[in-house]
């Protein structure tokens, strides 16, 4: 018997495994993929480390966080600084003075904001009430036309009119010269992959793979105490107020005879024919120097079950449902619901880091 049956060795699982583990509490860890790590799994091609299911930078303001993952890996001094590709013309990401000067030749930052508040009067714009009139707020009519709408229509399959404004304010707009996509205090890519982070946490814990919890659900709950379940909480629930949706990825990786294919991590092709959002050359985010490249397409797609659920669409209809799961899970005594999927959240690794330390103190205490 153990205390814990815990349901997905991604982030969140492999934390809280950890963690009760380090409190003296017995943990089995069991995953329907035939890997650990969930969507931060890299594995080896060529010596370089492919990140499986899509690009990952860690990012974070936290001290507190930024010291826990140290505690599992050295990182890197990777920034991520995506480009984005408008039918062969470059420009830096995320929207910031190189994009403004390439863009409209200005200068100075009082001249780029003095056009995207003309083109945001000429849109008519006081209340962005979505997410093509916030991005025409913040950055102007010419960046949302060939930067924003193409790839986000790609992304999401709906037109940036039905779109929840949220999802561009990931995005900082920035009237310095500054390519850095992100904002927070400390970033990097962990040397050895993201896979060596998830390896450490799980070392010494019974894990096993490629055992679905829905395939044999009562027997496996009662091998412990409690279930963490870190999986799509609607199939939790048998689906009975309606399916989440999420939008689904397919990823075309290939391995190519040359030692750099396009100079850089992260291209975005923004225009809306390129039928992939973007590219990634894995090597780049460990400065590799190996002879070959392994480069990966990300098509993005409409999800239905039995595809790998990326991106939950938090629109007020699948909100709504959501929150019936929620008032059944919060309900519960003997499971404990975390990670992406189970709370249909659109995290980054360091809110799920932080969501486990959380979700562990509540349950166990320091
Ligand atoms: P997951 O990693 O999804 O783990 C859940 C695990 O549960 C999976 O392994 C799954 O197989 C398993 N599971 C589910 N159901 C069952 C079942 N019934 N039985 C057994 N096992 C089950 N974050 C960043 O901070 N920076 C980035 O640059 C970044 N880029 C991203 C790019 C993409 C394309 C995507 C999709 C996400 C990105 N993220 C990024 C987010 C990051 O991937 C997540 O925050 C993190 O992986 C979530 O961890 P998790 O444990 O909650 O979920
Ligand atoms: N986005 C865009 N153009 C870009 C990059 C991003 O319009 O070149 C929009 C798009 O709607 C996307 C959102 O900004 O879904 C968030 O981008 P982010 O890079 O954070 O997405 P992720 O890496 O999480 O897929």
């Amino acid at each position: 018997m153990y205390d814990y049956l815990i349901v997905g060795a991604g982030l969140f699982g492999a934390v809280f495994a950890y963690e009760a583990t380090q409190r003296g509490k017995s943990c089995l860890v069991i995953d329907k993929r035939d890997h650990i790590g969930g969507n931060v799994y890299t594995e080896e091609m060529e010596g370089i480390h492919v990140h499986k299911y899509g690009a990952h930078i860690f990012h974070t303001n936290s001290k507190k966080i930024w010291d826990y993952v140290n505690r599992f890996a050295d990182f890197n001094r990777y920034t991520n600084s995506p480009l984005a590709n408008y039918k062969g013309e470059i420009y830096n990401l995320p929207f910031n003075m190189n994009t403004f000067h390439k863009l409209w030749g200005v200068v100075r930052p009082e001249e780029a904001k003095q056009i995207i508040e003309e083109q945001k009067k000429a849109a008519g714009i006081v209340k962005p009430r979505n997410l093509e009139e916030q991005a025409i707020s913040l950055v102007g009519t010419d960046i949302y036309e060939k930067l924003i709408k193409g790839y986000t229509e790609k992304q999401w399959g709906r037109s940036a009119k039905d779109l929840p404004s949220f999802i561009i304010n990931r995005l900082p707009v920035r009237f310095t010269y500054d390519n850095n996509y992100f904002n927070d205090r400390y970033q990097g890519i962990p040397i050895g992959g993201y896979h060596r982070i998830i390896q450490n946490m799980l070392a010494g814990i019974d894990v096993r793979l490629n055992v679905d919890f829905f395939e044999e659900r009562d027997q496996l709950a009662a091998l412990a105490k409690k279930t963490v379940f870190t999986g799509m909480i609607d199939q939790y629930y048998g689906f009975r107020y309606g399916i989440l949706e999420y939008r689904s990825l397919r990823f075309e990786t290939k391995v190519l005879n040359m030692d750099n294919f396009q100079g850089n991590a992260v291209v975005n092709f923004t225009d809306a024919d390129t039928p992939y959002t973007r590219i990634i050359e894995h090597k780049h985010f460990d400065y590799g120097t190996q002879e070959k490249t392994v480069v990966t397409e990300e098509y993005p797609m409409e999800w239905k079950p039995g595809l790998e659920p990326y991106y939950p669409i938090n629109d007020d209809k699948n909100t709504q449902i959501f929150r019936q799961y929620k008032e059944l899970a919060d309900r519960e005594t003997n499971v404990i619901f975390g990670g992406r999927l189970a709370s249909y959240k659109y995290y980054d690794m360091h809110q799920v880091i932080g969501e486990a330390l959380t979700t562990i103190q509540t349950e166990l205490g320091e």
